[in-house]
């Protein structure tokens, strides 16, 4: 296969995606050509797919965006999975100016005040992360599930980003939360402590608590604003967003 990014192209790969397990579906778009890089918030869904590139030995890069406010047991689970795996996982940060001009203007803590400031915030420490995690690369691999939110049930397995001129694939668009856990369990995928003390979704830990039974997956990120708003600029055209962008795991 090679790498065509008009709409028939796109959902040819999306169809032939779709009857893929997930190995063939990483398999396939690694043979696409060009260079496939896939970013990792560590959270459960992406530690599927980091097994399953790891397992396969396929040729796909795997990327963090340390932001500088992860939780701890997120750090160290980079580490543990490195040595799972035996792969690297590349890190991006964000760049200290950015963070000092941030915090001039918003405080180191604005994100709370205004969606803007909690935009600004994301824009400096994951989307400017992520811009370099993904220069020269064709090929964007992504842990985003249909049934994390309501902002994500429409995802497909392929799409074209025109905003990053990239392919964006979602090889676990059509799991669910149980096929995550039977994946985990049956591989032995190592996880973030945090996921069993109430945490399905762990962002940042200033922007991340653990919600209640019965609220979706995603509830705990950014809980303090509403729900049609709550992303953070990683999947969503920067256009789309506010002014300063900002929407990742
Ligand atoms: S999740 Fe919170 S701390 Fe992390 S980049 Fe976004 S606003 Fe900043």
């Amino acid at each position: 296969m090679s790498i065509q990014n008009s709409p028939e192209a796109i959902a040819s790969l999306d169809a032939t995606l779709a009857k893929a397990d997930l190995t063939e579906r990483l398999r396939l778009v690694s043979a696409l050509g060009g260079r496939a890089v896939f970013t990792t918030s560590l959270g459960i869904e992406d530690q599927v797919i980091t097994a399953a590139i790891g397992l396969a030995g396929l040729p796909i890069e795997v990327a963090t965006l340390e932001t500088g406010r992860l939780f701890q047991e997120t750090v160290d689970l980079i580490s543990e999975t490195e040595e799972r795996f035996g792969i690297t996982i590349a890190k991006f940060g964000p760049e200290q100016d950015d963070i000092d001009a941030y915090a001039a203007k918003y405080g180191l803590n604005g994100f709370y005040e205004s969606v803007e400031a909690r935009h600004a915030c994301c824009h400096v420490r994951k989307l400017v992360p992520l811009g370099k995690a993904l220069a020269g690369a064709t090929i964007w691999i992504t842990g985003l599930r249909r049934a994390q939110s309501g902002n994500r049930a429409a995802t497909p397995f392929a799409e074209y980003d025109a905003e990053r001129n990239l392919i964006k694939v979602n090889p676990l668009a059509d799991w669910s939360i149980e096929d995550i856990d039977a994946y985990v369990e049956s591989q032995a995928v190592p996880t973030n402590p945090l996921h069993k003390r109430g945490y399905p979704s762990i962002g940042c830990e200033p922007c991340t608590r653990a919600i209640k039974p019965g609220e979706p997956e995603r509830a705990g990120r950014w809980w303090w604003e509403n729900d049609e708003k709550r992303e953070c600029g990683l999947h969503v055209p920067e256009a789309a967003a506010t002014p300063i962008a900002s929407n990742i795991a």
